[in-house]
């Protein structure tokens, strides 16, 4: 028997989240918790409804600028190693309760620093990243705003990454065109990129229906070049208008390699279940859909091929086995 897809029936699927910054996950009781535990008197709200709500409106700008605001409250109780700690820990067990068996979070060293914390900019970060790599960093990623902030101006980053057979990913193509969507690709060599929803500007749709895409959508079609698409934060930050209008379906029946995922649950205020669900309720998806996405995610994962391999064969095939019924 096949399992009808509810928020409850997808929260027990399991899941991949390759894009969910940890800065932008945090339980509104622990932004609380913190701020009184640290001295940072400038939230604006005081109680956890509150301010879980003044998060939501105020990510939900229009504006990537805008929508990058909030972060100056997380950002700000994450100045200590114990906040850090705690939150990586919340971050994890929320996780799991979603039934995310595999996740890629993202953080921004250089953030943290404001109480003696050190750290320095891309190029150092992408040294740190390389220290780590066997010790749970995977990659490394470029975020931000977009417009005025070419990829190309880390490229020093990039080329340290790539002379050490390291992978990575780059913010491009979500607030600004196809022109951050090359340069990402092009002249910095991005594995996978971020949102990257602006590739449909060079996707022309015919008289017939028929999609004619550039060569800039061909080859990433063809490099299998994994798209890690945030549908609830793409509205919010004005990217696309709805998500009805997301450009995800419209990549899915292409066959380009597109991702689900949350981006910032705390601003999203979402999960990765919530996020399956708005695409399934937007485009009519199936399990079988959900599986694919499931699968686009975990082979494009920056882990080893055979852990990526034994996760997909061994966690996400059978356990959606018994969801398909
Ligand atoms: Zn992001």
């Amino acid at each position: 028997m096949i399992t009808p897809l509810t928020l409850d029936s997808i929260g027990h699927a399991p899941k991949a989240l390759l894009h969910d910054h940890l800065d932008g996950g945090l339980r509104p009781a622990t932004v609380l918790e913190l701020a009184e535990a640290n001295g940072y008197d400038e939230l604006p709200a005081i109680g956890v409804d509150e301010l879980a709500a003044w998060f939501r409106t105020a990510a939900h700008s229009g504006s990537l600028v805008r929508y990058l605001e909030p972060f100056a409250h997380t950002v700000g109780v994450m100045q200590t190693p114990e906040a850090l700690h705690r939150v990586a820990y919340e971050c994890v067990e929320d996780l799991a309760a979603d039934n995310v068996v595999y996740a890629e979070i993202r953080f921004a060293p250089e953030l943290h620093i404001d109480r003696g914390l050190s750290a320095a900019r891309s190029r150092e970060i992408a040294e740190l990243a390389i220290r780590f790599r066997d010790k749970g960093v995977v990659g490394f990623d470029i975020a931000g705003a977009e417009a005025g902030y070419p990829p190309t101006r880390h490229l020093d980053a990039f080329e340290y990454m790539r002379s050490n057979n390291a992978r990575f990913t780059i913010h491009a193509g979500e607030a600004f065109g196809l022109p951050s969507i090359q340069e990402a690709i092009a002249f910095c060599g991005a594995d996978r990129l971020g949102h990257g929803v602006r590739i449909v500007d060079d996707i022309a749709i015919g008289a017939d229906g028929t999609a004619q895409l550039g060569r800039l959508a061909s080859l990433l079609r063809d490099k299998r070049i994994p798209f890690e698409m945030c549908p609830s934060s793409n509205v919010q930050t004005g990217a696309v208008g709805s998500i009805a209008e997301h450009p995800f379906d419209r990549l899915a029946r292409l066959r380009f390699r597109v991702t689900v995922n949350t981006d910032n649950r705390l601003m999203s205020d979402t999960t990765m279940s919530q996020e399956m669900l708005r695409l399934v309720e937007a485009f009519g998806y199936g399990w079988s859909d959900l599986e694919r996405f499931t699968i686009n995610a975990m082979k494009s994962a920056f882990i080893p091929f055979d852990e990526r391999l034994a996760i997909i064969d061994d966690v996400i095939k059978p356990r959606f086995a018994v969801l398909v019924g």
